[in-house]
């Protein structure tokens, strides 16, 4: 009995479920870089590198410990074109006759799969993901029966499940939230160490040329690529984050600075997405830091929360919800994604230099994804699936079970508060007090209305304005609705129209 075990891309774990009792005399695991997956959307370039190089040293690793494995690259010109495709092709030449999958990150894949047993003619068995810390069928009881789905007490759950940074059945300091110690700007006198960065390799070197040629039309840039491709290099950028920033993670956890890309967060997103890290040692050497002594309790918890409750709770959510989560959008936005998110061209610093620093890193950190980026689509009422579109293609850790509730969810609102109790919906004077962006642009954050006026100033109430038959009543949004209504008429009519104005620039494609 010869059994087929397919490695996805984003699952390059040696503990991966569908390697679990692989059998060294028949069975063959497959790797393919195939054309459905690498061009459903026009990925970032170092997006496709990081992965098709991740994936040719696990293969490589696989084959070392006595797998038979077959690897497809992208120019073999016997390339099938899709996953299925090559499933057919292996089956038929070593007479398989069982499939084993891990279950995919997205539905869409997911879909296909189930597909494959009678297709195929072949027994097929999807093994559930078992990295992650939740699993579904937990998640979808944890939800059941709730009104309300909220990220903190799934989390609090999670904690005690796991028994991470708890002191008995108590969470350690008392508190199981420490945000609201996390919300300071970066000092003038302080930089963040530099990233850990890896020279690429013969095997990067390679892909990179293949990527240059073969995507030369999609977005983003390919030089400078330093990313690690091994668990080994993975491995390492925790351990500098653990001993070098994890200390000032939580304090400047929101802090923006005009060139610095990378701040004081792990930049471990790609790793722990595609397989090379697991959320649970991440978790475990946090707190080991903080038991040691060697981190303060605000940022271990920070940290602990993005992996535990954020990362499981998106993911969770995403399963639940889908495939009509697709098609959420609770605010009716219809606005088409200007050109400068792919160009970078707007005189809008804060925006520019986000947008740039995502074109050459493929990476942003949270807070300019969510208040500057996300921030900017929801006052402007981006359509979903636009800005869906473009948060999958533009970042290296991009998977539709985490991008979509991120986007959907969190940023615009499109659900209708079911990831989050508000919109994360802000004017400048938020975006001068978390960065030094607005130092250098060419509006004024001062002016709140007028051309030179910063546009998030208009816009945000002008958001407000327009969607208050749908937000007026939300009781956290109760003090800008109180000023909105007390605002004069005349002040109101400056709002829309200055916000008519550059929507109207925005339509015509003119900079903004
Ligand atoms: C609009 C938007 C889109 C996003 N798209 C993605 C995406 O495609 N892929 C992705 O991994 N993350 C996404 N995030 C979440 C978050 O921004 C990234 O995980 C983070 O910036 C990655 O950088 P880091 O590893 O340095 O994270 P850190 O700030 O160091 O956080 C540590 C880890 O916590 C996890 N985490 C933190 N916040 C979230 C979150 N909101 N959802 C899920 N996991 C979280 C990540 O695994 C991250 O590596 C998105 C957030 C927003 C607002
Ligand atoms: S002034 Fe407004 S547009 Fe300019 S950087 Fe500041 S927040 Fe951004």
């Amino acid at each position: 009995m010869a059994t087929l075990r397919l490695i996805l891309a984003d699952q390059l774990s040696h503990s991966l479920a569908s390697l679990q009792d692989y059998d060294l005399e028949n069975d063959w695991v497959l790797m393919a870089e195939v054309r459905t997956e690498a061009s459903y959307v026009k990925h970032h370039k170092k997006k496709i590198a990081f992965l098709f190089s991740a994936m040719r040293h696990f293969a490589k690793e696989l084959t070392d410990h006595g797998h038979k494995l077959v690897y497809r690259q992208y120019d073999d010109k016997h390339n099938q074109g899709s996953l299925k495709a090559e499933v057919e092709l292996l089956c038929k030449k070593q007479s398989i006759d069982r499939i084993v999958l891990t279950h995919p990150g997205e539905y869409r894949v997911l879909a296909d799969m189930k597909t494959w047993q009678d297709n195929l003619g072949i027994e097929v068995e999807i093994r559930e993901d078992d990295r992650f810390l939740a699993s579904l069928s937990e998640f979808a009881d944890w939800a059941k029966d709730r009104k309300q789905l909220r990220m903190e007490f799934f989390y609090r759950e999670m904690r005690k499940a796991w028994h991470f940074l708890m002191d008995g059945d108590k969470p350690v300091g008392d508190k199981w939230n420490y945000d609201s110690a996390n919300r300071k700007a970066l000092p003038k006198d302080m930089s963040p160490p530099k990233p850990t960065m890896f020279e690429p390799d013969s095997i990067t070197q390679d892909v990179i040329k293949l990527v240059s040629t073969e995507f030369a039309d999609h977005f983003g840039e390919l030089d400078k690529f330093h990313f690690a491709v091994t668990r080994e290099q993975a491995l390492v950028v925790l351990q500098e984050f653990i001993e070098q920033r994890l200390i000032n993670f939580g304090d400047y956890q929101d802090a923006m600075v005009e060139g610095e890309p990378w701040m004081y967060h792990s930049h471990i997103s790609f790793y722990l997405n595609c397989g090379l890290l697991t959320p649970k040692e991440v978790i475990e050497q946090a707190e080991y830091a903080y038991r040691k002594g060697d981190a303060p309790l605000n940022a271990t918890e920070g940290f602990i929360r993005q992996v535990l409750g954020w990362r499981e709770y998106v993911r969770g959510l995403y399963w639940l919800k889908m495939p009509g989560y697709k098609d959420e959008n609770f605010l009716e936005a219809k606005g088409s994604l200007p050109k400068f998110f792919w160009d970078t061209h707007t005189q809008m610093n804060c925006l520019h230099q986000c947008i740039k620093e995502t074109s050459e890193n493929a990476y942003a950190h949270h807070i300019q994804r969510l208040m500057i980026i996300g921030n900017f689509a929801l006052l402007a009422g981006l359509h979903p699936d636009e800005v869906n579109e473009w948060y999958l293609i533009v970042y290296a850790d991009a998977y539709e079970w985490v991008e979509m509730p991120n986007v959907t969810g969190m940023i615009l609102f499109a659900d209708g508060g079911l990831l989050a109790s508000k919109p994360y919906a802000a004017s400048g004077s938020y975006i001068n007090k978390m960065s030094n962006y607005c130092q250098n642009c060419h509006y004024s954050v001062k002016e709140k209305n007028g051309a030179q006026a910063c546009p998030f100033n208009y816009l945000y109430w002008d958001f407000l304005d327009r969607n208050k038959e749908k937000l007026g009543n939300n009781p956290r949004l109760g003090m800008p609705y109180r000023t909105l209504n007390n605002m004069s008429d005349e002040k109101r009519q400056t709002i829309q129209r200055d916000s008519q104005v550059f929507f109207k620039a925005l339509e015509q494609d003119e900079k903004v």
